[in-house]
């Protein structure tokens, strides 16, 4: 049984990690290392020199496998079957294990967390809940099955149990689920803006801004609840604050700013801002809602020498489309080049997109406060404006993973 411990010290090796040699104790490895090695240590050392891992691990964890009686063994086992993705033969042994009688709290505890995890991997959530749900209160497991129980209301949408768990890590001075907590909370005062419960839409947005105070979401619900309420000058002051927090979402409350500002006749006003805004950040948006007022206020002619101007400083593929679109409705007939390139360009900017994520790098045309594509909570932003976002843009935070 000894000797095929040992061999537990080569599997990281095979596996890339150092997790497994981590669950020896160094009682272990010193008596071990003075033991004669079976024959399997040999032929596994051999493959993984002439680096066919896959082969290697298969006869270590072979010979491993008959070692059924080491808890340490079983557990090491089951979790390296899970990280290679068979999550069947790591419930197995996870299942065996806690059907022991001999076993320590500690050890059960590990268990039960490890097969909560095969679970969470088998999509069996509510198991996987039911087994975290058992431990959280464990001081052994407590924070992990907290961590995991987690990922699973986010997973599932469920906002509240997300915020309530939440809570309980952030006690462990986690101040990076402070943040989650925040768009836990937008996401409830989202749904509560839909359905026009606006009262409880603003608790919400004032836990979110409690938690978080640079939580952008929170504050552009925050103005969309005042005009709401039809405080429109309340509102544009609001998202203004956004060029403070980070300009990079600027560009995304224009709409809402222009609208607002249109409700209160202040048009002129508008017009001021958007230049201020402009120096703020290089948004094309935000040249795109000013170029509009301009050409509406001053006409088209006006309106493109502002945009010719705007294109010797900021380049953009963009900016020669809407110029294009200018030159064409100041005389629309005998252009055929100039509709020529406008199609093109029209076409190359139809694939182009808006938003990225800066975790994953899931491209999209719309802003998703969490990113479908690595479910990172505030990772994804325009890809329309030239602020430095090493300055402004708050990284992305990952949920926390699973051990
Ligand atoms: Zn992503």
């Amino acid at each position: 049984m000894m000797e095929v411990t040992w061999l537990m010290v080569l599997l990281p090796l095979a596996a890339g990690s150092g997790w497994i040699a981590a669950k020896l104790s160094s009682k272990h490895r010193t008596a071990l290392a003075k033991k004669e090695l079976p024959a399997a240590y040999y032929k596994g050392l051999n493959l993984l020199l002439n680096e066919q891992h896959d082969k290697a691990i298969d006869i270590l964890v072979k010979a491993l496998e008959e070692d059924s009686e080491t808890v340490e063994v079983q557990l090491a086992l089951g979790n390296l079957f899970r990280r290679r993705g068979e999550i069947a033969r790591a419930t197995r042994i996870h299942q065996n294990l806690i059907a022991r009688e001999t076993l320590d709290a500690s050890q059960r505890s590990q268990g039960l967390f490890e097969l909560g995890q095969d679970y969470f991997k088998a999509g069996l959530l509510d198991r996987a809940e039911g087994l975290f749900m058992e431990l959280s209160e464990t001081s052994d497991h407590g924070d992990n099955a907290n961590r995991s129980l987690l990922l699973i209301y986010d997973q599932e949408k469920e906002w509240e149990n997300a915020i309530q768990v939440a809570k309980r890590i952030v006690d462990s001075d986690d101040v990076t689920v402070n943040l989650l907590i925040a768009q836990y909370h937008c996401e409830i005062a989202e749904s509560a803006i839909r359905e026009g419960r606006y009262d409880a839409a603003k608790i919400h947005v004032k836990n979110a801004v409690n938690v978080d105070n640079s939580c952008v979401r929170a504050r552009i619900q925050s103005g969309r609840l005042s005009a709401l309420n039809g405080d429109h000058r309340v509102a544009i002051e609001t998202w203004k604050g956004i060029e403070d927090q980070n300009p990079g979402y600027l560009g995304d409350v224009m709409d809402l700013i222009a609208t607002s500002y249109r409700t209160l006749g202040g048009y002129p006003e508008y017009r001021n801002y958007l230049e201020h805004a402009l120096k703020r950040t290089a948004d094309v948006r935000i040249m795109f809602s000013l170029l509009e007022v301009v050409d509406e206020l001053e006409g088209s002619l006006k309106a493109e020498s502002f945009l010719v101007g705007w294109l010797r400083t900021h380049p953009t593929i963009y900016g020669l489309y809407r110029l294009i679109e200018l030159k064409i409705k100041q005389k629309p007939s005998d252009q055929e080049d100039l509709l020529l390139l406008e199609s093109m360009i029209g076409s190359l900017l139809k694939k182009d997109s808006a938003y990225i994520c800066r975790q994953c790098g899931f491209a999209g045309k719309t802003l998703h406060w969490q990113c479908p594509g690595c479910k990172s909570w505030n990772s994804i932003l325009s890809t329309q404006h030239q602020t430095t976002l090493q300055k402004y843009a708050i990284s992305g935070y990952r949920h926390i993973k699973h051990v």
